[in-house]
């Protein structure tokens, strides 16, 4: 059974096609400026080059169009027909408050995904955009739309509630949803797997560090607290987002510095982050290589995101009474051992002690605590795409 699992972007597209019977990804590609000129579609499989079309494509039905034949392209494809697609999961960021998990495509889910459009207004209108070309281009292919938001829904009141007043919540949704839930998901169930113990036996924090970052605290295999918020702005600092800071600094910006809506919602999400405090990048390599040359602002930077992990760590265990496993995924998580490190130096008290040699790994599964660690500590790389074709396999199944 053939699952393609499509992830839209405003203006790009990368797509998976995964044989379930084997859990083998038979091709992922990536579409970019569509829309714009010049857009591009890359292609790979396993032990072939990579196959890639440039040609105008107007919107996200040409781009899905594209994906579609260059799938059973004869020469570069790896199907025969498209009857040999099964199933769509489509991957959206926002699912407020009503989806607990992934759901069956219908026109309801459909109403409802637009309804959140006004809370993820940059992220949800292309991700309904895809879905609307896909229904077009394979009408009976069944589709299921996997939330980024759905995995967090178990949080407790008081953690998702903000101390508002709390007609917000009521009347315009204003709470804290959390983000990359598919991706908590799949590294803690994988933990679990790994060490052979049963979720609902643990208390887990995951940390997705990447370009945005966020963790949460797992307990009992429930989310019950993460560091994302209404949006994927609250939280750790980030690659270019400020996470966590008092909101008066944004009255203030505002007010004194006469910053519109919009250039204070730029600032706060594309100019801060370690690319603000270091002026070097957002990329955590060039940071990495520029604080290694003596380049204070961004050895700055590296301290100030490395602590903030490290408070986030600190508390969820608080949250949760305690810490059996920490988990380290993305990109940073899965390559950077410097970072991980740091994250969890002074954590000793907690019992998280690293072993420097078995952290030494990048972008693989590992245990990378010493062995007399009371806390494990483990690098589980992260699969999204994975994650969302197994509930796109369990709903279809159903
Ligand atoms: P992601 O958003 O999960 O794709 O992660 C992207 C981030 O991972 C970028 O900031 C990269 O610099 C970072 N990253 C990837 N490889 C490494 C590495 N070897 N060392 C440090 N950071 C890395």
């Amino acid at each position: 059974m053939n699952i393609l699992v499509i992830n839209c972007g405003s203006s790009s597209l990368k797509y998976q096609l995964i044989d379930m019977t084997k859990e083998e990804v038979l091709a992922k590609g990536l579409v970019e400026r569509i829309g714009i000129e010049g857009s591009i579609l890359t292609q790979k499989v396993e032990g072939r080059d990579k196959y890639v079309i440039e040609q105008k494509m107007a919107d996200h039905k040409d781009a899905i169009k594209l994906v579609l034949e260059a799938l059973v392209d004869k020469e570069n494809g790896v199907l025969k027909s498209m009857d040999e697609i099964s199933a769509v999961g489509h991957r959206v960021v926002h699912g407020g408050e009503k989806y607990s998990s992934s759901v069956l495509i219908n026109d309801e889910v459909m109403k409802y995904l637009e309804e959140c459009v006004k809370l993820a207004p940059l992220h949800n209108p292309p991700n309904i955009i895809g879905i609307e070309a896909c229904k077009a281009l394979m009408p009976n292919t069944p589709m299921a739309v996997v939330f980024d938001t759905a995995f967090h829904q178990t949080m407790p009141e008081s953690s998702y509630l903000y101390a508002l007043p709390y007609e917000l919540y009521k009347e315009h949704n204003i709470r804290k949803y959390g983000f990359h839930g598919t991706s908590h998901k799949y590294v803690s169930a994988k933990v679990a797997e790994v060490i052979g113990k049963d979720l609902s036996e643990l208390k887990i924090v995951t940390c997705h560090l990447g370009n945005g970052s966020s963790l949460t605290a797992i307990k009992n295999g429930k989310s019950i607290d993460t560091s994302m918020g209404f949006t994927p702005l609250e939280g750790v600092a980030m690659g270019t987002r400020s996470g966590d800071l008092d909101p008066a600094v944004v009255t203030f910006i505002m007010e004194e510095l006469g910053y519109t809506v919009e250039q204070t919602n730029e600032l706060l999400n594309k100019k801060s982050g370690v690319f603000g405090i270091s002026g070097v990048s957002s990329d955590f390599r060039d940071i990495e290589t520029a604080a290694e040359n003596g380049n204070a602002r961004a050895q700055l930077a590296l301290e100030i995101f490395r602590y903030r992990v490290k408070k986030y760590i600190g508390s969820y265990a608080a949250a949760m009474g305690g810490l059996d496993v920490v988990v380290f995924t993305a990109g940073v998580g899965e390559n950077d051992p410097f970072t991980r490190e740091a994250c969890c130096k002074g954590l000793e008290f907690l019992g998280i002690e690293i072993d420097t040699a078995k952290n030494n790994v990048r972008g693989k599964i590992a245990e990378i605590s010493k062995e007399n660690s009371r806390v494990k500590v483990f690098v589980i790389p992260t699969d999204e795409e994975m994650m969302i074709a197994k509930d796109t396999l369990e709903l279809v199944r159903k």
